[in-house]
């Protein structure tokens, strides 16, 4: 029976990392991931720019060189995939996991393709597979989205975009460039503070100028096929023309997932309970990494300050193996 030291569930930047950092430690580890190798930023908008300079971005001493200063998606699938495939990491793509059960002193990972023995478990799951839903009448309509992937079905259409935070600002801008008729609708009085130093004075001049339309304290109270209905602060509500929403409501980590294996979250803000010195979780063997560990705040944690959670997982991982030697 083969048996994994560590078995990472999830190929994105973080789990790459761990993968790294177990080839440097001598572990034996498989990494299995659902779709291909940095899956979530393979879905990401296909022009976005990072917030990160490249060299944020980079895992272990291997350089992330990129002609912009911010890389884009591309450059960012290129330098992580790169990683994979010339470290020849044990990566099994398209295999979700679906199961983690503690069979004595072992843990066995199961997807539908093939049953796992292995002593610990990381999960760097991430977070962008869930949206945040508005849980409201309409919203299950075929014009209705939680992604988006690029601006040039949208000429000449009434496009509402929903959120206040950097997606919600890219999608505005890019659809309204390429053609769109753009509003905006924002539940508070203004912009995040964290949308990009760079694109907030694009975004504020495009509003005051009157190219954007925006609703501040407002949210969406219902989506039909011809109109959004918004409702004010005020109650007062507002019918908008419209073809499609965008709703850029965020993501949530898979809190069904992460309880089913025993770990601890938060009843109110759903962090899960781990170590912070060696990211295990309340469950021996089982530790977390990268932005799943956020709970539903999931602008805590990202790539640039999370890279470290694979060393402090594989060392614990090292020491915990040499110690039994
Ligand atoms: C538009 C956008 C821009 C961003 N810009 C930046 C930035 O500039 N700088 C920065 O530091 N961060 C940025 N972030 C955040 C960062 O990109 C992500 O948070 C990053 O991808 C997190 O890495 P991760 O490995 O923790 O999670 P992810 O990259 O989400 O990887 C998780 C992986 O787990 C896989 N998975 C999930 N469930 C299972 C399962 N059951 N079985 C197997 N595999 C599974 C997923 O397919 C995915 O590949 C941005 C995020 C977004 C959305």
């Amino acid at each position: 029976m083969e048996v994994f030291d560590v078995l990472i569930i999830g190929g994105g930047p973080i789990g790459i990392n761990c993968a790294l950092e177990s080839e440097k430690r001598g572990l034996k580890y498989l990494v299995l991931e659902k779709g291909t190798v940095a899956n979530s930023i393979y879905h990401y908008p296909l022009y976005m720019t990072f917030f990160s300079s490249a060299d944020r971005l980079e895992l272990g001493d291997i350089p992330f060189i990129t002609t912009a200063v911010k890389p884009g998606r591309r450059d960012a699938l290129e330098y992580y995939q790169g990683i994979a495939r010339r470290k020849k990491l044990n990566i099994h793509t398209y295999e979700k996991v679906e199961t983690v059960d503690k069979v004595e002193e072992f843990f066995r990972v199961s997807s539908l393709k093939a049953d796992y023995v292995t002593r610990n478990v990381v999960i760097a799951t991430g977070f962008y597979d869930i949206p945040n839903l508005m849980n409201i009448e309409g919203e299950e309509l075929s014009k209705v989205s939680h992604y988006y992937r690029e601006p040039y079905g949208y000429a000449g259409k009434e496009v509402l975009v929903v959120g206040a935070s950097n997606s919600a600002v890219d999608v505005a801008l890019e659809t309204y460039r390429s053609g769109a008729r753009v509003t905006m609708v924002v539940r508070g009085d203004e912009f995040s503070p964290s949308v990009k130093y760079w694109v907030r004075p694009d975004i504020e001049n495009r509003v005051k100028e009157g190219s954007i339309k925006v609703y501040f304290n407002a949210s969406v109270k219902s989506i039909s096929q011809d109109f959004v209905t918004l409702q004010q602060m005020s109650g007062t509500l507002v019918d908008v023309p419209n073809d499609f929403v965008f709703a850029m409501t965020g993501y949530v980590p898979d809190f069904r997932f992460l309880e089913s294996v025993g770990i601890a979250l938060d009843p109110l803000t759903k962090i899960p309970s781990y170590d912070p010195l060696t990211m295990e979780t309340n469950v021996h063997g089982i530790y977390l990494a990268g932005v799943v560990c956020g709970g539903r705040d999931t602008h805590l944690w990202f790539i640039e300050n999370s890279r470290d959670h694979a060393a402090k997982i594989i060392s614990a991982l090292g020491e915990k193996r040499n110690s039994k030697n």
